[in-house]
Order: C-alpha cells, then sequence, then structure tokens
C-alpha cells in the first residue's frame, strides 16, 4: 500500500466509526436536526488537510435540503461560520478536543520512530 492510500484510508470513517457517530448523533444532521441525506462530516480537521476519520472529528450532517455538510465544507464564510460554531461546540462538549491529535501525521509532515 503507498503512501498515498494509507492517507486516503486514514482520513475516511471507517463502517464502525459512521455507527458509532450516527448513534451518537441520533440519526440527525446535528446542526439542524434532518434525518435525510445524513453523511459524517469531517469537523475539525478537513480531509484535504488529513484529517483523520475517528469520531473525534466526525459528525452527522445532511446533505439534502439544508445541506449543512456541503454548507461546512464548500459554503461562504456566513453560511458555514455558524454552522462550524455551533458543531464545533457541540463536539467539544462531547470529547475533549486536541485539533492536532486529529491529523493524519505523516501528511502534516511529522516523523515518527525511524
Ligand atoms: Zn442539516
Amino acid at each position: 500500500m503507498n503512501y498515498k492510500n494509507k492517507a486516503s484510508k486514514a482520513c475516511d470513517f471507517p463502517p464502525k466509526v459512521r455507527k458509532e457517530i450516527a448513534t451518537r448523533d441520533m440519526n440527525r444532521c446535528v446542526y439542524c436536526g434532518s434525518k435525510f441525506g445524513l453523511q459524517v462530516a469531517h469537523v475539525f480537521v478537513p480531509r484535504s488537510k488529513g484529517g483523520l476519520g475517528v469520531k473525534e472529528n466526525g459528525a452527522l450532517m445532511c446533505s439534502y435540503g439544508n445541506n449543512c455538510h456541503g454548507k461546512y465544507d464548500n459554503g461562504l464564510d456566513e453560511e458555514h461560520e455558524p454552522i462550524k460554531e455551533y458543531v464545533q461546540s457541540y463536539m467539544r462538549k462531547l470529547y475533549d478536543i486536541n485539533v492536532h491529535d486529529l491529523v493524519y501525521k505523516k501528511y502534516a509532515g511529522f516523523k515518527f520512530g525511524n
């Protein structure tokens, strides 16, 4: 497995983690409460920056209707700022978040051991 695949895999939410997140978030979009088009979104560190697929970095968001997930990732500032504030504070109440722990280390340029 090459480096790119490893990084990409580390940034995916595995089925088990998706399930944990869906249960934790009660199968609703954490922002608007919608039950439709739910996806697990990277909350603190986006996938494009090596954000890990772990429950501390993932929350359920809708991709239809309000499309909170789309706005979160790609929206204008005035669209995603309130969502970010809400979702990140929700997550910080659940976990002791250290953003540096949520980055795929090799991707971020750190080196471990040898
Ligand atoms: Zn939503």
